[in-house]
C-alpha cells in the first residue's frame, strides 16, 4: 500500500484512562476516496478513537498521519483547517436561525472571518447562492426557510452534512449518521453519503450493518480497544472471530 493512497493513518494509537486502556495500539490505514466504517460491540472503543483523532482526547502514545502529515500534536482547528472535519464539530447548529442561515454561518466560517463594517448586498447574494447550492446538493432546498429546530429528526444529518461540506473537507467523519432514523430517512443519508464521497474520504462509526454491508468499501472491526480485523463487508462479516465477539458482547 503506498503511502500516497492514504489519506489518514494512525501507528500504534494509544489512549488509557486512569490505567483502563480505552485503546490499544490501534493502527487505522483510510484510503483515500473510500467510504470507511469503524464498527463493533460497545465499548469496543470506536468514540474514543474518533476523540483522539478529533483531538477532543489526547492519544497516551502512537501518532496520527493525515495526508501523510504528522497531526498529532495539532489543535482542533488546524486539523479541520487542513481538511480533516468531524460532522458535529461545526454542526452545532442554531435552532433558532433558518436552514439556509446556518448553512450560511459555516460558509462564513470557512471564507474567513476577517471583520468588515460594511459589506455589499452582492456578497450576501453571492453567499446566499452557495448556502443554496449546498442545501440543495443534500436535498433539503425546500427547508431552506424553516426554522432549523422545526425540521424533522431525520433531516437534521443532511443539514449538519451540508454544514460540514461548507468547510469543503478532504476527509468526513461521521458519528453513527443513520442513528434513531426510520428507514426511509437512513436509505436517504446512505444515498447522500454515497454522493458525497464521489470527491472525497468518509469514514464513519456506524452500527446498522445495511448501512455498512450496502455504501462502506472497507471496515475495521474493533473490540476491547485493538483491531479484530479489516477489510470489505464479506470479509469482515464472515470473520469466525468478528462473529464470536459480537455474539459475546
Ligand atoms: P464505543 O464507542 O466503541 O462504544 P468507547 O470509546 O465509548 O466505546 O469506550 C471504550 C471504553 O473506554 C469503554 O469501556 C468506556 O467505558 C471507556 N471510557 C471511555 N471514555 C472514558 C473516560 N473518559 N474515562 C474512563 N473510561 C472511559
Amino acid at each position: 500500500q503506498a503511502a500516497d493512497d492514504l489519506i489518514l493513518e494512525t501507528a500504534g494509537l494509544v489512549k488509557e484512562f486512569r490505567g483502563f486502556v480505552a485503546v490499544d495500539g490501534v493502527n487505522l490505514k483510510i484510503r483515500r476516496g473510500d467510504i470507511h466504517a469503524l464498527i463493533g460491540p460497545n465499548g469496543a472503543g470506536k468514540t474514543t478513537c474518533f476523540n483522539l483523532l478529533t483531538k477532543f482526547l489526547q492519544p497516551t502514545r502512537g501518532r496520527i498521519l493525515f495526508k501523510g502529515q504528522d497531526i498529532t500534536g495539532e489543535s482542533p482547528q488546524c486539523i479541520a483547517r487542513k481538511g480533516m472535519v468531524r460532522s458535529f464539530q461545526i454542526s452545532a447548529v442554531f435552532p433558532h436561525m433558518t436552514v439556509l442561515e446556518n448553512v450560511r454561518v459555516a460558509l462564513q466560517r470557512k471564507l474567513g472571518t476577517s471583520f468588515h463594517f460594511w459589506k455589499s448586498d452582492r456578497s450576501l447574494d453571492c453567499l446566499n447562492e452557495r448556502a443554496m447550492a449546498l442545501l440543495a446538493e443534500v436535498g433539503l432546498e425546500s427547508y431552506a426557510r424553516m426554522v432549523t429546530v422545526e425540521m424533522p429528526y431525520g433531516r437534521k444529518r443532511a443539514l449538519e452534512i451540508a454544514t460540514t461540506l461548507a468547510l469543503d473537507p478532504e476527509l468526513m467523519l461521521l458519528d453513527e449518521p443513520t442513528q434513531g432514523m426510520g428507514l426511509e430517512d437512513v436509505e436517504r443519508v446512505m444515498a447522500l453519503i454515497k454522493k458525497v464521497s464521489a470527491n472525497r474520504s468518509i469514514l464513519m462509526v456506524e452500527h446498522n450493518m445495511k448501512v455498512v454491508s450496502g455504501i462502506c468499501d472497507r471496515i475495521t472491526v474493533l473490540a476491547r480497544g485493538a483491531v479484530l480485523a479489516e477489510g470489505d463487508y464479506a470479509e469482515v462479516s464472515s470473520n469466525p472471530v468478528v462473529i464470536e465477539a459480537y455474539m459475546g458482547s
